[in-house]
């Protein structure tokens, strides 16, 4: 539900309404416009109607959500929002570029892909340390080893980190040294970790599962947003469907359906999208081009040794190559990179 305050609405009468939301067994989420303030009340919906909140002298309407998903939906908060993450506005005009390797390997990789992410125009520098891998025998990452060489990389740039956070168990190491938490594709409908996640309030880069409809999706985006974070920012990395020449197909159509239902920033990974380095900066292009609003792409300074994802990695200089290419169309599209 949204309850609308009153034009002159005053601090106290806010208060009063978050009271009597909790009261009726509700969380309310204000947010405070310049010209009205209004509350979202979400929780089970078999609790107490909330419409006898209309009653009270300040509240101007109460308005049901129709969607399933409350606080990431559109109708809980029309305008886009633009996401302060540790500094870097993300869902503004300027495209919020992500770049680095699939995994934390060493020193002198990490150090090497930072330092060509920065040159490429990144603001953020990606990698794992903690890897859901398909397989128990593949290279499960350097673990806290590699979160200290991430922020060594970014005492050296001053990139932000975004690294990818596997189980509960970890979220208050991953907290210490990350400036975003990434959840990963495999975790995207893991409830017990979205809520821990949402309640580190740490900034979120979440994946879309890769069998997961867009409605399901938003669904879970709601466990973070229901904890009271609001720094989220949606990541499209593709689908499963029968399609064999991709690793996965890159569903560009839930761009502009997330766009169009959701007030969070959206951005696309065209690396696990294609899962082929040579086919990523063509959907780069075409993923700005189709209104995300920024690009997280894996790169490694030397893709033939790379211990994960070394196929859809790309060199340094393609990197920078795949942003020159992108930078006319952002331009075309209004956007800066
Ligand atoms: C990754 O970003 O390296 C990763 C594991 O991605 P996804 O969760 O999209 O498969
Ligand atoms: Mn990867």
């Amino acid at each position: 539900m949204i309850i609308v305050l009153k034009c002159g609405s005053t601090a106290e009468d806010l208060t009063r309404v978050e009271k009597r939301v909790t009261d009726l067994g509700y969380r309310p989420h204000p947010i405070v416009g310049v010209e009205r303030t209004i509350v979202g009340a979400v929780g089970r919906e078999d609790k107490t109607p909330l419409h006898d909140l209309e009653a009270m002298e300040c509240v101007e309407a109460v308005i049901p959500i129709l969607r399933p998903y409350k606080l990431v939906s559109r109708e809980f908060k029309p305008e886009t929002s633009v996401l302060d993450i540790a500094g870097i506005p993300v869902g503004g005009p300027a495209l919020a570029i992500m770049a680095g390797p699939c995994s934390v390997e060493s020193h002198e990789q990490i150090l090497a892909a930072a330092e060509a992410a920065q040159r490429g125009g990144a603001q953020f520098l990606r990698g794992g340390a903690f890897k859901p891998r398909t397989s128990p025998y593949a290279f499960q990452g350097l673990r806290e080893e590699g979160l200290e060489l991430l922020a060594e990389a970014r005492a050296t740039t001053g990139l932000k980190v975004v690294t990818e956070v596997v189980s509960v168990k970890d979220v208050p190491l991953l907290v210490e040294y990350a400036d975003v938490l990434q959840i990963g594709a495999r975790n995207c409908q893991n409830y017990a970790l979205l809520s821990a996640v949402g309640e580190s309030q740490k900034p979120v880069l979440f994946k879309r599962g890769m069998a997961t409809t867009i409605k399901e999706y938003l669904q879970a985006a709601e466990y973070l947003l229901d904890k009271g974070n609001f720094n989220v920012i949606l990541c499209e990395r593709g689908i499963r469907t029968f399609e064999t020449a991709t690793r996965n197909t890159l569903d560009l159509n839930a761009v502009p359906v997330l766009k169009r239902e959701t007030h969070l920033p959206v951005i696309v990974d065209p690396s696990h999208g294609t899962g082929v380095a040579a086919l990523v900066p063509a959907m780069a292009r075409a993923a700005i081009a189709c209104g995300a609003d920024g690009l997280m792409i894996e790169i490694h300074p030397n893709p033939g040794a790379a211990l994960s994802d070394g196929p859809q990695s790309l060199k340094p200089d393609e990197f920078e190559e795949l942003i020159a290419g992108v930078r006319p169309v952002a331009q075309a599209v209004g956007r800066t990179v």
